[in-house]
C-alpha cells in the first residue's frame, strides 16, 4: 500500500490538511496523537520520561506536565537540545513501532488505496524510510507564527521561535518533498490542493 508522509513546520497546517484527507476517507495515522497516547499514566513511556527528567515531569494528578517539559526541551541552549534528544530517544522508537503496527492493520483491512502518516519531524528524525512519498505543507514563517499565536493563546513568541529553531528549515524540508502544499491563503485554497493530490495519490496507488 502506498504510504504518504505528511510533514511541515509548526503551525504550517498539517492537522488541517490531514483532516481534509480524512474527510475523503483516507486513513490517517498521526504521530502526535500516538505520542499523546504513549505518555498517558500507566504507559511505560511516561515512566521512562520520569526516570530521565525527574518527578517534576508529572503534575500532582500523575499526568505529564507538558508545559514544564516544553519549557525545558525547547529552551534554546545546549542543555535544552540535550533534553530534547533524550525525550526523542525515548519516544521516537515507540511512535515508529506503533505507526508500523497501524499501517499493518490498515493493510490487513484491505480497503484503503493509500494512507497518510502525519509525522511533524519526518525529515529531522530520518524516518523517511517509512513512506514512499513525502508531502510537505509549506507556509511563510510569519503566517506560521501568527496562526500558532492565535491557536495557542498560551504560547509566547519566544517559545514559538525556539520550536521553529529546533525544526528543519523550510529549505531542508522542501528539498525532501515529493509534493508540496502551499498554505499561504484561505482554507478553501488549501482544500482544493488536497483534492488535487487525492486524485494524484489514487492514480499512483493503482499504478503501484
Ligand atoms: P502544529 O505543528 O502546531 O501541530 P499544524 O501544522 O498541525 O500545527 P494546524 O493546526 O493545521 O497546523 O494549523 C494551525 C492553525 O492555523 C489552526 O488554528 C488552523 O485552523 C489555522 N490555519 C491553518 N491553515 C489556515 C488557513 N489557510 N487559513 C486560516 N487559518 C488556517
Amino acid at each position: 500500500m502506498l504510504k504518504i508522509g505528511l510533514t511541515g513546520g509548526i503551525g504550517s497546517g498539517k492537522t488541517t490538511v490531514a483532516n481534509y484527507f480524512a474527510a475523503l476517507g483516507v486513513p490517517v495515522i498521526d504521530a502526535d496523537q500516538i505520542a499523546r497516547e504513549l505518555v498517558t499514566p500507566g504507559q511505560s513511556a511516561l515512566q521512562a520520561i520520569v526516570s530521565a527528567f525527574g518527578p517534576a515531569a508529572v503534575d500532582s494528578t500523575g499526568q505529564l506536565d507538558r508545559a514544564w517539559l516544553r519549557a525545558r526541551v525547547f529552551n534554546d541552549t545546549d542543555i535544552g537540545s540535550g533534553w530534547r534528544q533524550r525525550l526523542e530517544s525515548i519516544l521516537h522508537p515507540l511512535i515508529r513501532a506503533e505507526m508500523q503496527r497501524r499501517v499493518q492493520a490498515i493493510m490487513e483491512d484491505g480497503h484503503a488505496e493509500y494512507c497518510l502518516l502525519g509525522i511533524p519531524l519526518l525529515v529531522e528524525s530520518g524516518q523517511t524510510d517509512l513512506v514512499e512519498r513525502i508531502l510537505v505543507v509549506d507556509a511563510p514563517e510569519v503566517l506560521q507564527r501568527q496562526r500558532v499565536r492565535e491557536r495557542d493563546k498560551l504560547s509566547s513568541d519566544a517559545e514559538i521561535a525556539a520550536i521553529l529553531h529546533s525544526q528543519a528549515s523550510r529549505r531542508q524540508r522542501l528539498m525532501a518533498a515529493d509534493d508540496i502544499i502551499v498554505n499561504d491563503a484561505d482554507l478553501e485554497k488549501l482544500r482544493q490542493q488536497v483534492l488535487m493530490l487525492h486524485q494524484r495519490y489514487q492514480s499512483l496507488a493503482v499504478a503501484n
